[in-house]
């Protein structure tokens, strides 16, 4: 059993695409001062960050999930991903792999 206690991670999504991944810590600076109208200049590990400059701060989570569907990927009726191009059978709900037929149908 791994008793190995990570750090919780959070990503700085710029509005220019850049990431910057910090700990939670770190970023509370920059948390609280996105909550007010003020614009800010952050210091987040050597960087500085312009608040006015971020799109938002996400989890590991979210952002897994943002690549995901930035690569054509979706999730189904379970929650399940499924990568692009595969789709639900419209008659039995089958997930078909992209370009095939349903095995249970043959539709
Ligand atoms: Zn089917």
């Amino acid at each position: 059993m791994t008793t190995a206690i990570t750090k919780e991670l959070l990503c700085i999504k710029m509005r220019n695409g850049i990431e910057i991944w910090t700990e939670k810590e770190k970023a509370q600076r920059l948390i609280d001062l996105l909550g007010t109208t003020e614009t800010k200049f952050v210091e987040i590990g050597d960087e500085m960050i312009n608040s006015a400059s971020i799109d938002g701060v996400f989890t590991p989570q979210t952002m897994e999930e943002l690549t995901r569907r930035k690569n054509g990927q979706w999730k189904d009726e379970k929650g399940i991903w499924r990568n692009r191009g595969d789709y639900a059978c419209p008659t039995c709900k089958n997930i078909i792999p992209f370009g095939m037929k349903c095995g249970n149908c043959g539709r």
